[in-house]
């Protein structure tokens, strides 16, 4: 989980209805909400990409209660290579800690660090939110959705949608397209809500996580060493 700088958007249309504008903003955690409400009992098998171990926590305390979860560490955008294996150690301590309701196990995913090399080739410049980072989204989540309709999982989705600075709103429509090329159910949610990123931050520091101070990729790492040296600099003078 990075740590939060900055607000992220859920863009949403409107339209007019008797002259008046009416927002046709999904909520997809209440779309969640009423899916787990329809499953009478049932725990459904979903494949979960996760990020990292804060961002998996709230998320498993809450989605284990309801679905039988494998996690899928597929993240090629986290660089360098030891900051993928330390985030994947504390994922993995994570699942052996934390009490859950219906069995969680993980995936065994290679790091394939050429697969983000070769998305972002044109994209270096833009900034945090922008193009890159919905090509980072898209990227992930389709090694989600066809791992789950490789494996045979009923649903798909991701943690990534706890981070206050992840756009939910792109990420849900996402995984509905998708959904339909893999033929495979995509998971609504926008888990920061129903104190859900607040709860992140409890459960990480119940259990010592570690938390990142940068979103992974080379780019957000250099961003936040300017930021730091700039602190720094003003500081100095
Ligand atoms: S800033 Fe985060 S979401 Fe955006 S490209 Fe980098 S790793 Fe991916």
């Amino acid at each position: 989980m990075e740590i939060v700088t900055a607000g992220s958007s859920n863009t949403g249309k409107t339209h007019s209805a008797g002259g008046r504008a009416v927002s046709c903003r999904r909520n997809y955690s209440r779309e969640l909400e009423k899916l787990i409400s329809g499953l009478g009992g049932r725990a459904p098998t979903l494949l979960l990409h996760a990020c990292c171990a804060p961002c998996s926590s709230a998320s498993l305390e809450y989605l284990s209660r309801y679905f039988s979860i494998s996690l899928l560490y597929y993240n090629p955008n986290i660089s360098p290579i030891g900051e993928y294996e330390k985030r994947l150690g504390e994922l993995q301590r994570l699942v052996r800690e934390l009490p859950v309701e219906n069995p969680v196990s993980i995936l065994p995913c290679e790091y394939r660090g050429e697969d983000f090399a070769n998305m972002a080739a044109g994209l270096e410049g833009e900034p945090e939110g922008g193009m890159r980072c919905m090509a980072c989204y898209r990227l992930r989540l389709e090694e989600a959705a066809r791992a789950a309709s490789e494996h045979g999982f009923e649903y798909f989705t991701t943690t990534l949608t706890i981070s206050p600075l992840k756009n939910a709103g792109a990420i849900n429509r996402i995984g509905e397209e998708l959904s339909e090329k893999y033929g495979v159910k995509h998971l609504p949610s926008d888990l920061k809500k129903r104190d859900g990123y607040k709860r992140s931050i409890e459960l990480s520091r119940i259990y010592g996580l570690y938390r990142q101070d940068y979103c992974g990729c080379i780019y957000s790492r250099l961003e936040r060493e300017r930021i730091k040296e700039r602190r720094a600099d003003n500081l100095d003078t």
